[in-house]
């Protein structure tokens, strides 16, 4: 069985702990909760509009320029003159590309399929060329333009971002294709800016759900198996203007913004998982749990200081006269039994001496209890000065006093009892602006072969009396 204190701070440890442990995952899951939330309705649809404006001035610059190339009166005309002077057109292509800063420039004639570039006349194009199918794809489209990552053919080893627009005339017939293109690895490098500048991964799908845009260094975990994102969130994504939602895949959670850009036809996706609010969120539980277990930790230390303290001031209390601070009653009997054992192992003498003050009550009659108090206080001093360190003082009763003396003989007894009453004698107390003198008779018995604790005592209070009826102020030995 644990003691009472022990159980106590077990206690208190527990309830501490489970308490600690339970308000800090109360608050784990609700900050995670509600960071969760904020995710989805505030912070990814704001990056999302921040990224969908950079874009906006980043990737819209070229379908504007194409879209003017288109309906520019003297492209038109010059097609419509009969492509004369090709020369005219390589300046215009030029300058647009120079201008606007784009790798290439182009237009197709759909009339003479001749593929005019910044640079002059690069080819005639053919529906039998595989790296022609593209135009005639183009021409035939329902919208005004398309992009369309491809080759470029005049520089065929750089994967280019082509701006494909519709030239049409006055009554919406085809002319031809014309547009600027981006270098693929310029415009995966704005999306890695993107990226970098909003810690999120972003990308573009097309309506099929089929990666289009994406970083260089983009991850096809497993959502976009074969570049393709996963039928489950697909849905969500298709379809739909703009959404922000979270799913769970695997241990984490992913979060996703996607919003339709009708320029592109594509959808902007951004996404990002959980991975380091998990990280920073149940770094913080762990500092919490810590901060708590140093507060249980605190406070038990602190309980049991203070517990300790009480006890060992109740044991104290327990032991000790209130009025001279000697030793009660109550201590001296399991100290006897042990001297008592102990004299019998070892063979040494053991005495027990009963000091009584004569006539006290006359001294409470006359001056009143509280004197009778002080006096006895002064008479308890005096005999501890003169006990050794081995002797066990007590307050036996009211006016007396027992001493057990180890390793004393009756003879050694008497002669300190002597000392007692010879520096009574020779001692006047000054209380209360009066001048006491004390006298005391003492009982000695020295231990026998036959005695048991109580007899020696009751020897030692026998030969108390005998001391009072010899007259008081006596000693008699047993
Ligand atoms: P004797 O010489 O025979 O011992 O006479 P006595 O008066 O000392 O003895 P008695 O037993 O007649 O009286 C003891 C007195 O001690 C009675 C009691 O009121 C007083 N006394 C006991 N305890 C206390 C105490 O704590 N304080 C005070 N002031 N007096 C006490
Ligand atoms: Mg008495
Ligand atoms: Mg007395």
């Amino acid at each position: 069985m644990l003691p009472h204190k022990s159980k106590f701070l077990l206690l208190l440890c527990c309830i501490l702990s489970l308490g600690f442990i339970a308000t800090n995952l109360v608050g784990y899951f609700v900050a995670r909760d509600s960071l969760s939330k904020q995710i989805t309705t505030d912070t990814l649809p704001l990056i999302g509009d921040n990224i969908y404006s950079e874009i906006q001035r980043d990737l819209l610059k070229p379908i504007v320029i194409s879209s003017v190339m288109a309906n520019d009166t003297f492209l038109r005309d010059w097609i419509v003159a009969g492509e004369k002077n090709p020369d005219t057109i390589r300046r215009y292509l030029q300058k647009i590309q120079q201008s606007y800063q784009t790798v290439t420039s182009f237009f197709i004639s759909d009339a003479t399929l001749t593929y005019y570039h910044s640079s002059g006349i690069l080819k005639t194009i053919s529906p039998h060329n595989e790296l022609d199918k593209w135009y005639f794809r183009a021409a035939s489209m329902a919208d005004s333009h398309e992009i369309n990552i491809d080759f470029d053919p005049s520089n065929p080893s750089q994967l280019t971002v082509f701006i494909n627009y519709k030239v049409l005339d006055a009554k919406g017939d085809l002319l031809g294709i014309t547009g600027v293109g981006l270098a693929l690895s310029a415009v995966q490098q704005l999306i890695e800016d993107y990226q970098y500048k909003y810690h999120r991964e972003v990308f573009f799908i097309d309506k099929k759900a089929a990666l289009t845009l994406h970083s260089s260094e983009f991850g096809k975990d497993a959502v976009f198996g074969n570049g393709i994102i996963d039928p489950a969130i697909k849905g969500k994504i298709i379809n739909t203007d703009s959404t922000s939602f979270s799913y769970q895949q695997d241990s984490n959670e992913i979060f996703i913004d996607s919003r339709y850009i009708e320029e592109f036809d594509w959808y902007l996706i951004v996404r990002q998982t959980d991975e380091y609010l998990q990280g920073s969120i149940f770094n913080s539980l762990l500092i919490n749990l810590l901060i708590s277990m140093v507060i249980t930790a605190a406070v038990l230390t602190f309980s049991w200081r203070t517990l300790s303290g009480y006890q060992q001031q109740l044991e104290k209390m327990a032991v000790t006269d209130k009025l001279t601070g000697l030793n009660n009653r109550q201590m001296l009997e399991p100290v006897l039994e042990q001297l008592f054992k102990l004299s019998s192992r070892h063979n040494y003498q053991l005495c027990v001496a009963v000091l009584d003050i004569d006539n006290f009550k006359a001294i409470n009659d006359q001056y009143g209890h509280p004197f009778g108090d002080k006096v006895l206080v002064a008479v308890a001093q005096l005999i501890r000065g003169l006990t050794r360190e081995s002797d066990v003082l007590c307050r036996w009763g009211g006016e007396e006093f027992l001493i057990l003396m180890p390793n004393c003989c009756s003879l050694d007894a008497k002669s300190f009892g002597r000392k007692v009453q010879q520096q009574l004698a020779t001692t006047s107390f000054n209380i209360e602006q009066r001048q006491i003198n004390i006298e005391l008779s003492i009982g000695i018995s020295q231990k026998n072969t036959e005695d048991k604790p109580e007899s020696l005592i009751f020897r030692a209070d026998q030969a108390l009396l005998s001391a009072k009826r010899a007259g008081r102020n006596t000693i008699v030995v047993s």
